[in-house]
């Protein structure tokens, strides 16, 4: 009786592994579309920068970020697993695997119709945070303008659901795991020189100053919702 039972119970334990195994399934990744054309951003970036920025660094990244996870564990993983175990993996998972998602997040926080001022519980929880939405605007274009070299400016809500500004260096953002100000973004401004260097040369401020322009409020609203 005890050895059918342990039978049984090898039987079993295969059947539930294989069963696991056969569940496992990869995470599919598109490349994200740019949700307007070249030229429409013109009031803050031209139709080259975008043209270039999307469809080559940004399909670079794609592509490179695919390739670094093919054959390996990473292909069933979602991008928060991806970032929160970001210390574990080459440098080539982190730089195409943030340029990717970054980028991702970047073309969706900008819009032709953008610009002005959050409303609702978004402008409250700024106000809460930051004293008022034009001290906010002040600090997440200072992170942009003062990050030394390539990189990112963030808004993101930390554990505690409290917003707070930070920037982060090359492809990096707030969700890899040794990021210093951990949290889930909900704006980014991309600082690197190939998003603004054709019209503004040097002037890192001209650019941020004309982003403001285009700052999709909706869609920054509804990722502080989805956080909640
Ligand atoms: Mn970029």
């Amino acid at each position: 009786m005890k050895k059918l039972m342990l039978i049984a119970f090898i039987f079993g334990t295969a059947w539930t592994l294989q069963a696991q195994l056969k569940m496992k399934e990869k995470v599919t990744h598109e490349m994200a579309p740019l949700p307007y054309a070249y030229d429409a951003l013109e009031k803050a970036i031209d139709k080259e920068t975008m043209e270039i920025h999307y469809d080559k660094h940004f399909r670079g990244y794609y592509t490179k970020f695919l390739k670094a996870i093919e054959g390996t564990d990473l292909e069933y993983m979602t991008m928060d697993q991806i970032f929160a175990n970001i210390t574990k993996y080459p440098d080539a998972v982190r730089h195409n695997a943030g340029g990717y998602f970054n980028h991702a997040m970047y073309w969706t926080v900008m819009s032709p119709d953008g610009g002005g001022k959050p409303t609702g519980e978004l402008a409250a929880a700024i106000d809460k945070s930051f004293g008022s939405f034009d001290e906010f605007k002040k600090n997440f274009s200072k992170a942009g303008a003062t990050q030394f070299g390539s990189g990112w400016a963030w808004l993101s809500v930390d554990a505690d659901g409290r917003l707070f500004v930070s920037s982060t260096a090359n492809q990096n953002n707030p969700l890899m795991n040794d990021c210093k100000q951990k949290g889930t973004p909900i704006l980014c401004m991309d600082v690197w020189e190939h998003a603004y260097y054709l019209r503004y040369q040097n002037k890192r401020t001209s650019y941020i100053e004309s982003f403001w322009l285009v700052v999709n409020w909706d869609e920054v609203a509804s990722r502080y919702k989805a956080t909640k």
